[in-house]
């Protein structure tokens, strides 16, 4: 990009970022005019640009004006994954510059990719959202001014290709000093550790399987490894038996924020770590039962996003996978952005049983954690009569006890059934998915169908 061109985008990121200070706490009405506002301008984009929404809002007799608030769109049908997985084109709007779009991709709920697309306008104004959790982050006591981040991530993930897409559009000098350290996950857990204790960071950004992962391990080899200040993961879940050793361990305080590839930012912890603010001048966030039905605050339910900045490729109440519950009360730090009370991690994310019931993967972690000698597992139930498992032994420990125990903890989450297969094999490390994000549980059984 020419140099007009970085400067253009230097000047948006500085005015959005200048808003970034005061919009958490604006007074509700005026978060909720901007979020209305919002709606009924990517609809009417959507309407007028992307013809799958002409069409399905052409056939309930709806038009851009009877979509005026959030609210109305509960008036529109719910989209799910396996559309944007198997045809993303139809997303795209006919105004998009297709050269210009940041594209992503990601692993979709029936294991096959996604392919995103954002436009430069959305990633910048993602990015200056992400002072929201700046600020939060830097509120944390001991802070050293320009101590470094790390973030880990894979070479190839999500994470490099936004940050490689936002380098080429600012200023080199800019870049120079937003940019932060990145160590590449995809290397041996030592070789990692030593590059931490090298670099010494007051925080490290990563996913939270990774997160978890790098602790434990450390833990368990005995192995010395740098304390920052603060940890900071987004993406996927932190198993809870990771996030106790991490602070409790280790002492160091754990922040998470809710994003995806979908949306780049969805919501953020503050100081409180109670529940996360969600971003609603950047998504409107609802959630809604089997039936998709809105529930009310402090009811879970699965998490349906639209995206209101992003005019590439419209995506409008997006079925995201992921269980959560709206907080009922307001957060004692005076943000005036609602909150989630909960977010539990991909719906996905369940060992289906032969009698239908689903369990949960916050369930089956815990359990398979206490199995001697596991430090990392990937699940993946191909059948309700197979399930196969990879496992990461940590040294010092009989691979085949761990494997028997694992295959045992297995049979007894997924209800023991004579003619349950279940394969165990030990691995050196669990490889993370397209984007660079590890699921610990996936299963392939077929989920009840899309409604809407
Ligand atoms: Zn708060």
């Amino acid at each position: 990009m020419n140099i007009a061109g970085r400067i253009g985008w230097a000047a948006y990121l500085a005015h959005h970022a200048r808003r970034e200070r005061s919009l958490p706490w604006w007074p509700p009405e005026r978060l909720q005019a901007l979020q209305d506002r919002r709606v009924h301008e990517i609809v009417a984009h959507a309407y007028a640009t992307v013809g799958r929404y002409r069409r399905v809002m052409d056939e309930r007799g709806l038009r851009p004006r009877d979509i005026a608030t959030a609210a109305d769109l509960a008036k529109l049908p719910l989209v799910g994954a396996r559309e944007l997985s198997e045809h993303p084109d139809s997303f795209l709007s006919s105004t998009a510059d297709r050269s210009g779009l940041l594209e992503l991709t990601t692993t979709g709920t029936s294991g096959q990719a996604k392919r995103i697309r954002h436009d430069a306008r959305a990633v910048f104004m993602a990015w200056a959202a992400g002072g929201r959790s700046r600020a939060v982050a830097a509120s944390v006591p001991e802070l050293r001014p320009g101590a470094p981040t790390v973030y880990l991530a894979p070479p190839q993930g999500t994470y490099a290709r936004i940050r490689d897409y936002q380098r080429d559009r600012v200023p080199a000098a800019l870049w120079r000093r937003a940019e932060p350290v990145s160590v590449s996950i995809d290397a041996r857990h030592a070789d990692l550790v030593a590059a931490i204790n090298q670099i010494a960071p007051d925080t490290i950004v990563a996913f939270g399987r990774q997160l978890g992962s790098l602790y434990r391990r450390a833990h368990e080899a005995n192995l010395p490894i740098h304390a920052p200040r603060l940890v900071w993961y987004g993406g996927d879940a932190m198993p809870d038996a990771d996030r106790r050793l991490i602070e409790e361990r280790f002492g160091i305080p754990v922040f998470s924020s809710y994003q995806s590839c979908e949306f780049l930012r969805i919501a953020f912890q503050c100081e409180r770590r109670d529940g996360l603010h969600v971003s609603t001048d950047q998504v409107a966030l609802r959630v809604v039962d089997a039936d998709g039905r809105d529930v009310p605050p402090g009811t879970p339910g699965e998490a349906v996003v639209t995206g209101l900045v992003d005019r590439a490729a419209p995506l409008i109440n997006f079925r995201l996978g992921d269980r959560v519950a709206l907080a009922t009360r307001a957060c004692s730090c005076g943000r005036t952005l609602p909150r989630l009370a909960s977010l539990d991690g991909r719906v996905e994310d369940l060992l289906v049983r032969r009698d239908g019931e689903r369990v949960h993967e916050s369930l089956v972690l815990p359990r398979l954690y206490r199995v001697p000698g596991l430090s990392g597992v990937a699940v993946v139930q191909r059948t309700l009569g197979r399930i196969d498992a990879e496992v990461v032994v940590s040294p010092g420990f009989e691979p085949g006890a761990t494997i028997a125990e694992t295959g045992i903890a297995l049979r007894e989450l997924a209800g023991d059934a004579a003619d349950l297969e279940i394969r165990v094999v030990p691995v050196e490390r669990i490889a993370a998915g397209p984007g660079g994000k590890i699921r610990a549980v996936t299963s392939l059984v077929d989920r009840d169908p899309d409604p809407g």
